[in-house]
């Protein structure tokens, strides 16, 4: 546990009904209307809903047929990727105005940590209410947002009061809130192990706190611990402002297929150099290289070797690069793309600028 002077400030932001808000907000004509994005009438699934489409029990992964049903007068939307990618851009540049530690979970979900926040506002209360007030008007659209001490307790308060809210669970709450919250609207908790959970009687943070962590171990395995913690309020996890990479690669298109050994090795000379280079910058040291060919008929083929200790210098990666691609001779058709690539990573190495200086 974290001495009370460490105490995190937690975020939780979480665009409400994302999709279906962004279409209702670029055509007027599709406002106050029950709105599915996906699918089609007959087919597909139902990616995001708008508030007037829930009441009927419209939800998101819903086969579209059946919400149909439920709701005879559904508008369905085709999904616009690039427009949910832009509005991302502009709340992660929100996001940006207050700290760098952020976690992006999904387009229109993000974890923050403000416990030092650039603008230096006292609680992480008013960042959220920054925050939102900030999102409103760059994007004209609706986040909640969950403020607590860790990142379990802040999603469950963004969710709390959605949409359009701000829900805060202080430390003295926390434990209460959790020991009254239904074991479904736990983060972590699908729908199979709720189901589980059920069988055993446990419907709620109350009942999950009751079972031993060896108990809860030998019932739900590596997950048991995770949720002895959260059944107390407490979750360690740091918000990560950098996905782990797990590979490093790079690849070229050509501008004329061939399938002549010679030209493939000089075409992949400087896509070994990019490769190296990354993982040099990165201090990221892999054993297992992947050579990766596309065909003029767009058929892929990939082959691996993987080292008992890390590629030591960027020629023998070259050399296992080539080593492979003698492999796949003689081609039977021409390629049209050759790339290499590192995994296998001794450690896992952040994915983030403030890395390239690593080791200097
Ligand atoms: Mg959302």
């Amino acid at each position: 546990m974290q001495a009370e002077g460490a105490l995190r400030k937690i975020i939780h932001i979480d665009m409400d009904a994302f999709y279906a808000s962004v279409e209702q907000r670029d055509d007027p004509s599709l406002r106050g209307k029950p709105l599915a994005v996906g699918g089609s009438r007959e087919r597909g699934v139902v990616m995001a809903a708008s508030y007037e489409a829930r009441p009927f029990g419209v939800r998101s992964a819903m086969p579209a047929a059946t919400a149909r049903r439920l709701c005879p007068d559904l508008v369905f939307v085709k999904p616009r990727f690039d427009a949910y990618r832009q509005v991302s851009e502009e709340i992660r540049a929100v996001f940006a105005r207050h700290t760098d530690l952020i976690e992006p979970v999904a387009l229109d979900e993000a974890y923050l940590d403000v416990t030092e926040n650039f603008l230096g506002l006292p609680t992480a209360t008013a960042v959220a209410k920054a925050i939102r007030a900030e999102i409103l008007e760059r994007t004209g659209l609706v986040a909640s947002a969950g403020v607590s001490y860790n990142k379990f307790l802040a999603k469950v308060a963004s969710d709390h009061r959605k949409p359009d809210a701000l829900f805060v669970i202080t430390p003295a709450m926390g434990p209460d809130f959790v020991a009254e919250l239904p074991i479904g609207r736990f983060h972590g908790v699908g729908p199979v192990t709720e189901a589980k959970m059920k069988r055993l009687g446990i419907e709620t943070g109350a009942d999950l706190r009751a079972w031993s962590l060896d108990r809860l171990k030998d019932t739900f395995g590596s997950s048991g611990s995770y949720y002895y913690a959260v059944a107390r309020g407490i979750d360690e996890r740091p918000v990560r402002a950098h996905r782990i990479r797990k590979s490093i690669g790079a690849e070229t298109t050509f501008s004329d297929d061939t399938a002549a050994y010679d030209l493939l090795a000089e075409r992949l000379a400087p896509m070994v150099d990019k490769v190296w280079r990354s993982a040099e910058a990165k201090a990221m040291r892999g054993r297992t290289v992947t050579l990766k060919l596309k065909f003029s008929d767009f058929s892929l083929v990939t082959r691996a070797k993987s080292l008992p200790a890390p590629v030591p210098d960027r020629d023998s990666l070259e050399r296992i690069g080539l080593d492979l691609l003698r492999g796949l001779l003689p081609l039977r058709r021409s390629a049209r793309l050759i790339g290499v690539s590192l995994s296998g990573f001794e450690q896992e190495a952040p994915d983030g600028p403030e890395q390239l200086g690593l080791g200097l």
